[in-house]
């Protein structure tokens, strides 16, 4: 059924999925079509149990009596994983990128093999759970830092490579649709990030924003006109690389002051433990920052500060009024709220509240729910 949908049909699901149940009259308003086209391209999603109709309501659009319109969340689920150098993250969600089951665990063995299988036993075991058993698996999202590229190409399928990993040139979307039985969409994690906002977080309904993520590495993605940039590998690391303030700490590639050089999980750990004359964790720093320590909560004030640079040179540069904030150093720009916000501030004209800034909680889940999201989108639009 999902394979013969119209693209029409499709835009129909997506509507539904993103923004709720609705009318039929408020559906066929919002995606410009008839109600006349709009009954004849729902209904056979109906009677094929894609689509099922609510209780009855007065349609808010003419007042009438209505029953609307919603997908069938519970029939499908995804998987989605992001692979780190040692663990890996995987979810299994509804249609709506509804966690039902979550697990978080050291990766055995890094060959591309033995993760697939690793993968094929997470899939079982979080769908086999009391929730799990009552839909079905139809497709899987791999999610990788680094690079998941598409120039390099057999057959049309991107190779990964994924340094961390020791992996180069890999295939990895057949072997792992060999090992899960199901399509797999192979993304950028940062990328699948930005997707998974743009359809289920704090980024749905806007048609442009930006994605910066902090922690071991600086990420970034842009929303326009409601479809994500595409970058390449080198854009994307042209942006860690950004200089903020030619007097700033130095990067390993010998930068003074650019945006990895102040917000890079390591950078913080080097600039507090240097201060502390010891070495510390990040959580440490944070911790420490939090109950107030001046080496500690002076290396987050300087980073927040950077990091409020950064963000108005993104939304000077790209337009965008919203800017959402994620990744596992999300936490200094909570302690340095008031630091990145004056910085900003001062970038932008000194016009205050010119751009949104909206911080996520660091949460692993998210990035694999990330996965679970390109899955979603490449079942839903029938494209990866
Ligand atoms: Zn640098």
């Amino acid at each position: 059924m999902w394979d013969a949908l119209p693209d029409a049909a499709r835009s129909i699901v997506k509507e539904l999925i993103i923004h709720g149940p609705q009318s039929r009259t408020a559906l066929a308003k919002t995606l410009h079509l008839s109600t006349g086209s709009l009954t004849r391209l729902t209904k056979p999603m109906v009677d094929a149990g894609l689509l099922v109709e609510g209780e009855v309501v007065h349609d808010p659009v003419n007042g009438r009596p209505t029953r609307p319109l919603d997908v069938a969340a519970g029939e499908h689920r995804f998987l989605g994983l992001k692979l780190t150098a040692g663990r890996v993250h995987a979810v299994v969600t509804d249609l709506r990128a509804e966690i039902i089951a979550a697990r978080d665990e050291p990766i055995a063995d890094h060959s591309p093999d033995a993760v697939c299988r690793q993968a094929k036993r997470l899939l079982d075991e979080l769908s086999g759970g009391p929730s799990g058993g009552a839909g079905v698996t139809v497709a899987a999202g791999v999610t990788v830092g680094g690079n998941a590229r598409a120039s390099a190409q057999v057959g049309g399928e991107p190779l990964v490579d994924a340094p961390y990993l020791g992996w180069w040139q890999v295939e990895l979307k057949p072997l792992m649709e060999r090992e899960l039985g199901v399509p797999c969409v192979v993304k950028n994690d940062v990328a699948a990030l930005a997707h998974q906002h743009h359809w289920f977080g704090p980024g749905r309904g806007l048609r442009d924003f930006a994605l910066v993520t902090i922690g071991a590495g600086i990420g970034y993605a842009l929303i326009m006109h409601d479809h994500l940039v595409a970058a390449t590998e080198a854009d994307l690391g042209m942006f860690a690389h950004l200089i903020l303030s030619p007097g700033g700490p130095m990067c390993p590639e010998g930068h003074r002051g650019c945006a990895a050089a102040y917000l890079s999980i390591w950078s913080i750990e080097a600039g507090a433990g240097q201060g502390l004359r010891r070495t510390v964790t990040y959580e440490e720093v944070i911790r420490l920052a939090a109950n107030g320590d001046r080496v500690c909560l002076g290396v987050v004030r300087e980073a927040a500060a950077a990091l409020g640079r950064l963000i108005a040179h993104v939304a000077t540069v790209s337009m965008v009024k919203t800017v959402v904030l994620a990744g596992e150093g999300v936490e200094l720009a909570r302690i340095g709220k008031e630091e990145l916000g004056l910085s900003l501030t001062a970038n932008r004209r000194d016009v205050p509240g010119s751009v949104e800034v909206l911080i996520e909680a660091d949460d692993f889940r998210q990035w694999a729910r990330g996965g679970a999201v390109v899955a979603i989108q490449s079942f839903v639009t029938g494209s990866d």
